[in-house]
């Protein structure tokens, strides 16, 4: 069935609640290595600190739907994971397109960006149809694209790492998340990374991704709670540290080209 955080994840901001935020994890279980977990709880985090009351579901194949869904993720998983999510993702498909079209936001990542597109087809041969959310097409191949990434997005510079054996086209008229500045990408040949369409953003980039790059978690918490609560009024956040760190790894991943 469906679970509710506790603990960190869920619950009041102190000082008062602007209201509560629904953030829905798509199967925590299977599709979740290299730290996506993490983006989950970046977004709890900076919905309280912003004032709102984050309601984290994890949502896992065969349970019902969560009573409400303000802000959908979902992470990267082996190709054995996203065979064993596919048939939920499936029985679910028209709920999800209905989300997607009333403006929710979502961040897809690696696996999960590959099941949001038209079909990924593992480097063994077998074809996993995806939702079509996302107008692209992934093909694993034996060689892997591994490593830190820089790329350059309507939201600023993002940073990463990516690993996957996945290669990517973009269809005709499908926005890329971001121009690679470091790393490989979509595919290592066209420049692209990731796929975008409005509020739905789905990228290769581990890390986890939210934490490292605070204006796209914002952007996110803000599509979240203007959706939850009609507006989006911001808190006092010291992101010093986080932006630090970015700049550092921007500038150290440009200058060794
Ligand atoms: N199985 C996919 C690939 O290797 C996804 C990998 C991942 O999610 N990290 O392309």
């Amino acid at each position: 069935m469906s679970e509710q955080h506790t603990a960190d994840l869920t619950g009041p901001p102190p000082g008062g609640s602007k209201g509560r935020v629904h953030l829905v994890h798509l199967y925590p279980r299977e599709m979740s290595i290299y730290g996506d977990l993490g983006n989950t709880r970046c977004l709890a985090a900076r919905l309280r600190w912003h004032g709102y009351e984050p309601v984290v579901h994890d949502h896992h194949p065969g349970a019902p739907w969560p009573e409400r869904a303000d802000l959908l993720v979902g992470g990267g998983g082996q190709d054995s994971g996203q065979i064993r999510v596919q048939d939920d993702l499936a029985a679910h498909a028209d709920r999800l397109r209905q989300l997607v079209a009333d403006g929710v936001p979502m961040l897809m990542i690696c696996g999960m960006y590959q099941l949001f597109g038209q079909a990924f087809t593992t480097v063994e041969g077998t074809r996993l149809p995806g939702l079509g959310i996302l107008d692209v097409t992934a093909r694993g191949n034996a060689k892997r694209m591994i490593g830190p990434v820089v790329l350059e997005t309507e939201l600023g510079d993002v940073v990463g790492y990516e690993n996957h054996s996945g290669s990517t086209e973009l269809g005709p008229g499908q926005q890329p998340f971001g121009r690679v500045r470091h790393g490989s990408g979509n595919n290592g040949n066209d420049g692209t990374e990731g796929a975008r369409t409005g509020n739905v953003i789905g990228s290769y980039l581990h890390g986890p991704l939210l934490p490292a790059n605070p204006a796209l978690a914002d952007f996110l918490v803000g599509a979240a709670a203007r959706r939850a609560t009609g507006d989006f009024v911001p808190g006092d956040v010291d992101d010093t540290l986080a932006q630090e760190a970015h700049r550092r790894q921007v500038r150290r991943l440009l200058a060794t080209g």
